[in-house]
């Protein structure tokens, strides 16, 4: 399993720049994540102001 991130995104990047796996990259209009790189770290959701990173 791994984080996907919701269309509550408003696309501030700090998710990004947290993940150690970087996996985290500017998609349309929100971030988005690379399912096969994230290793459920669960950082991603402890940074975004908005909670949109949630495990799928
Ligand atoms: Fe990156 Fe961790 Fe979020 Fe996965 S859960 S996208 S590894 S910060
Ligand atoms: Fe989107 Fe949240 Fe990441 Fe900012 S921290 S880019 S709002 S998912």
């Amino acid at each position: 399993m791994a984080y996907q991130i919701s269309d509550d995104c408003i696309a501030c990047g700090a998710c990004a720049d947290g993940c150690p796996v970087n996996a985290i990259s500017e998609g349309d209009g929100k971030y988005v994540i690379d399912a096969d790189a994230c290793v459920d770290c669960g950082a991603c959701e402890g940074t975004c102001p908005v909670g949109a990173p949630k495990q799928a």
